[in-house]
């Protein structure tokens, strides 16, 4: 065991930890400002060992970003019955995933985790949101933070998906959600504009399916208008949606990145592209003009 799984262990916590009292320092050092509100399409774990022009555009963005307190993932990666906050201290670079090279195994994210945070947000929840100790870091977080956010310094913690709820849940709970962004913290949704493994081609570069662009046009029409009760009823596309999402596990991160959106943000394309034929690696955030 080394020293880091010890402390993990042992629930000794190392430094850079952040408190509430910080993040109260945070505010009245920082008035009016507002941390943006992020979608980004994570497409295959092998990005995280990727050179392509979907990281270096998340390697850029990252650069650019102002230096929030925390870090919010809302990842399709973690889907649960109620609605969960990871309050590991120290979470655990998960590889939730099968059949890919050691070298992606072997990657760890070891940022620090938000338990004073992650609580103080389930506490202001009205109990919609619950505790939960152990989840760690999935690679719908780690795959994009570790390009944008190399250093590891910044506190993460996920929030989860429940899975059981109707779409329009996600965009409610994200309306609740909007004031922490006032509060230093960033918020990150990770899923895919378009997600369908069953024609998923092999090749990162494959010529794009004509479903895929009309799909991926058709989100990035409602996402520019704001036009949330599109968003949260993708079945009037009719089957196109079907094609684009077989499941919703990877749509739904992108109902918290607009239901996060406030009067006076800009939308901005962090990346436009499409890898394997059918994944559009569509990414934006909404930022305080
Ligand atoms: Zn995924």
């Amino acid at each position: 065991m080394n020293r880091k799984e010890f402390l993990t262990k042992t629930g000794i916590v190392m430094g850079g930890v952040l408190t509430l009292r910080e993040l109260d320092a945070w505010i009245s050092e920082h008035p009016g400002q507002r941390m943006p509100s992020l979608f980004v399409s994570h497409g295959s774990p092998m990005n995280a060992l990727a050179d392509n022009p979907y990281t270096r555009d998340l390697k850029a963005t990252g650069q650019r970003l102002p230096a929030p307190k925390a870090l919010l993932v809302v990842s399709a990666h973690w889907l649960t019955r109620g609605t969960f906050v990871a309050t590991h201290p120290q979470p655990e670079t998960i590889h939730d995933f099968g059949g890919f090279p050691k070298p992606l195994f072997d990657i760890q994210y070891p940022a620090p985790g938000a338990q004073d945070l992650a609580r103080a947000l389930a506490a202001d929840s009205g109990g919609l949101v619950k505790e939960d100790p152990s989840w760690g870091l999935d690679h719908g977080a780690w795959t994009v933070l570790l390009h944008m956010f190399p250093e590891a310094k910044i506190p993460v913690f996920q929030l989860s998906i429940d899975y059981y709820k109707p779409l329009s849940y996600h965009l409610e709970l994200a309306a609740l959600l909007k004031k922490w962004r006032e509060k230093g913290v960033m918020m990150l949704s990770s899923g895919n504009v378009t997600h369908n493994l069953g024609v998923f081609d092999r090749n990162e570069s494959a010529p794009v399916a004509d479903w895929a662009r009309e799909f991926d046009e058709l989100i990035k029409n409602a996402v520019e208008q704001g036009n949330l009760n599109a968003l949260a009823k993708p079945e009037q596309w009719g089957n196109i949606t079907k094609l684009a999402h077989p499941s919703y596990d990877h749509y739904i991160p992108l109902l918290y990145a607009s239901g996060l959106e406030q009067p006076g943000d800009q939308l901005q394309y962090i990346h436009q592209g499409f890898q394997h034929g059918t994944l559009s690696m569509r990414s934006y955030m909404f930022s305080k003009a």
